[in-house]
């Protein structure tokens, strides 16, 4: 068996486990676990916050009218659901949507850790702030760090941009900026850039704390 081959039958082990994950006191409240769909080879990961209702009850991220706008977004860049991977920071709902807790990160991100090592996708986009804000491990918002790659974890560039609910309620001005960094993610994907931004050696070493 191959490399990739072996990669996707992990993933596959470790979503069994986390489907009767009871680490945190998410266990308790959700209805199912959300893990993650999509190609486990994909080029491009999307990352969230946690599931909300809809995904709750569906077992899948990004169902309802955020998922429509995700996926009316990848369609604008030639891209399908289907060829990409979708997860969140946590696999469980919190409670009336409310922000995840520093507990509840520390006792799910080994699964999105081994998602991203697994999956080693080329592009990862943060969807929202508190997505973005973990994974960049920065205090700075998502208005301040969209619109341009960052040099990430494992060699991927991470890509920030807004909640598709954002866009949702914000309209027309923050789909077009949304619709912008999913121009950027398809220019990455089609002729990755020779000089990046460099990264910091602290954030650096924060990132590889947080997923180490
Ligand atoms: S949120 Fe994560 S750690 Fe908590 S029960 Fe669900 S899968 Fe397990």
């Amino acid at each position: 068996m191959g490399v990739v081959s072996d990669s996707v039958q992990i993933l596959e082990e470790l979503k069994t486990r986390a489907l009767v994950c009871t680490q945190c006191a998410l266990a308790e409240t959700r209805t199912q676990v959300v893990f993650g769909v999509g190609d486990p080879r994909a080029r491009l990961m999307f990352v969230g916050e946690a599931p909300g209702q809809n995904e709750d009850l569906q077992g899948e991220p990004f169902v309802g009218a955020a998922g429509k706008l995700l996926d009316t977004l990848l369609g604008e860049i030639g891209m399908q659901r289907s060829e990409v991977y979708i997860a969140n920071v946590l696999k469980c709902r919190p409670p009336g949507n409310r922000d995840p807790r520093p507990d509840e990160i520390e006792s799910c991100k080994g699964y999105l850790r081994e998602q991203i090592r697994l999956i080693s996708p080329e592009v990862v986009m943060t969807l929202g702030n508190f997505a973005t804000k973990l994974l960049l491990n920065t205090e700075t918002g998502i208005t301040r760090l969209r619109g341009r790659p960052h040099n990430w974890w494992l060699g991927a560039m991470l890509v920030p941009t807004f909640h598709p609910a954002a866009a949702l309620r914000g309209g027309d001005r923050v789909t077009g900026q949304m619709r912008e960094d999913f121009a950027l993610v398809r220019s990455l994907l089609e002729a990755p850039p020779q000089v990046a931004e460099p990264t910091e050696p602290d954030l650096e070493a924060a990132q590889m704390e947080l997923f180490g």
